[in-house]
């Protein structure tokens, strides 16, 4: 399916919905946000290293929108222009490009947001609204920063290395993990969200794994037996990697400027499926907010 070209992600992968009761009238109201977790961010960051590992930065160009800024826009530029791109990778829900630099090893540090999005094109392309900022490459091509919403982050570091807050899920050991979890007050969907923990998972695969586990998004964490914690770690892990294998046949979406659809994302089994039948059971799923998000779960496959 081909899609007009566009600045915003595909509505596909809109799926993250924000829930805030109005304490009064007892309202909720649902904002169906967009906002790229792990294998999105996995996929990108393929993407990047795919197509820009090996070429030079000539030139950066940087709006005047200061809030996405994360380092001063100068400094940005002094790092960023002549730099060599060694490749792209990710950290947590962040893209990290390795580069070598004027001043020595550096990094630029890009964060989505809700609505960021990295476009490698021919500079001739229109430029989309909401442009921050456009590398010159030495190949001839550009890369470009779009974000209508303005959550994302850019940044530069010199001669330090970037690092998330917590552990980065396809890499911590089954131990690490329920070392990590184990005896928290709090119930599992927010310790699942608490990026201090784990890095990178969202409302959707917080949401998926509890599913795949057996364990309702309210538990609390300390009730969790250890094997639980280990049926846990293993849903995440086989969730996560799903979703990015599915996601890696279509990188083409987020980083190129060609406006192809079709940034594939895992049947969703729980997530926003609020009333419709659990795909093993048949029973409705239900939705209880969490840590003031949205939660789905099937009360009969889930304890
Ligand atoms: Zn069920």
């Amino acid at each position: 399916m081909k899609r007009s070209q566009s600045p915003s992600l595909p509505s596909e992968i809109y799926h993250e919905s924000l829930c805030r009761t109005h304490p009064q009238a007892g309202v909720t109201v649902v904002y169906t946000e967009p906002m790229p977790e792990l294998p999105e961010v996995e996929t990108i960051a393929r993407g990047l290293d795919e197509r820009l590992a090996g070429d030079r930065i000539d030139e950066v160009w940087i709006g005047d929108k200061a809030n996405l800024l994360k380092s001063p826009a100068a400094e940005i530029a002094r790092v960023l222009t002549g730099a060599r791109i060694e490749g792209f990778r990710r950290v947590g829900k962040h893209l990290v490009g390795d580069l070598e630099s004027k001043q020595g090893p550096a990094q630029w540090i890009i964060h989505l947001g809700m609505t960021g999005r990295c476009l490698v094109c021919e500079p001739g392309m229109e430029q989309a609204k909401h442009t921050h900022l456009i590398a010159t490459l030495g190949s001839g091509r550009e890369l470009r920063f779009v974000d209508p919403r303005r959550f994302g982050k850019l940044a530069v570091l010199v001669g330090r290395k970037f690092a998330a807050a917590g552990a980065e899920p396809m890499a911590a050991g089954r131990e690490e993990f329920v070392e990590l979890f184990k005896g928290r007050k709090t119930p599992i969907k927010s310790a699942l969200l608490n990026q201090k923990l784990l890095s990178g998972i969202g409302n959707i695969y917080a949401d998926e794994s509890l599913f795949r586990a057996g364990v309702r998004p309210r538990r609390r964490v300390w009730r969790m037996t250890r094997t639980e914690l280990m049926r846990l770690y293993d849903a995440i892990r086989e969730v996560l990697a799903e979703a990015i294998a599915a996601g890696g046949s279509s990188v083409s979406d987020y980083v190129d400027s060609s406006g192809d659809s079709g940034f594939f994302q895992l049947q969703h089994r729980v997530y926003q499926r609020t009333g419709e039948a659990c795909l093993v059971c048949g029973t409705s799923i239900r939705r209880v907010v969490v840590a003031g998000r949205s939660s789905h779960y099937c009360p009969r496959c889930q304890h």
